[in-house]
């Protein structure tokens, strides 16, 4: 059955249309500008994500903190640097990783990020999965775990241990801010980048 559209347009109602394969080139067209949330409107940049496009490994955290708004850089600040040397004990770097966060605008004074404005922006982020297909993610901090394994997710009693999450292999590590915060907690962290390092060589055996 065909349907004359408001625009001219005469679509084919008993097929679904037909839909091209997401692209980056789209995705990064689609998401710039949003403002499909009340973040969008204090921003000073909006913070995409950053690596490698088809990295076997996914690390995300909750959302962008004042050097990463003002730079669009997912952790590009004291935490981002952290992340970097924690990443550097297992052997990877921002070339072998794809960086991106719950929501892509910062939230103001750095506050977690609110249920609605997580489900504003949560659609960037599949896309970007969807176009990155790892074979891991790494969750970075209680708030990503949470909306990605499960909303009960305790992160001082769960983190380090492997989740399904769509028939990826997944783990929460603390967030590098957290261990800024309590330095104590890194030699947890320590085993839990183990774990994902033990597993990381497992995909090249
Ligand atoms: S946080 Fe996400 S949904 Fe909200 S304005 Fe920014 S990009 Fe859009």
């Amino acid at each position: 059955m065909d349907w004359i559209l408001e625009n001219g347009i005469i679509e084919d109602m008993d097929n679904e249309p037909e839909r091209s394969p997401d692209s980056w080139e789209r995705l990064r067209a689609d998401c710039a500008g949003c403002m499909s949330c009340e973040l969008g409107k204090t921003r000073t940049n909006l913070v995409f994500g950053v690596g490698n496009e088809r990295a076997d490994v996914m690390f995300i955290g909750e959302g962008p903190g004042e050097q990463e708004d003002l730079q669009g850089e997912p952790f590009v600040g004291p935490a981002g640097k952290l992340l970097d040397i924690m990443m550097e004990i297992i052997g990877l770097d921002r070339t072998k990783v794809y960086i991106a966060n719950i929501v892509k605008c910062r939230p103001p004074r750095n506050r977690d990020p609110l249920p609605d404005e997580q489900a504003a922006c949560i659609g960037w982020l599949h896309r970007q999965i969807a176009l990155v297909d790892p074979k891991i993610i790494v969750f970075l901090g209680r708030i990503a775990a949470m909306a990605f394994i499960k909303p009960d997710f305790r992160i001082t009693r769960e983190h380090g241990q492997w989740f399904d999450v769509n028939g990826r292999k997944a783990m929460a590590i603390y967030h590098p801010s957290a261990l800024l915060r309590d330095p104590g907690k890194r030699p947890e962290t320590f085993v839990d980048l183990k774990t994902l390092q033990r597993e990381i060589n497992a995909l090249h055996d």
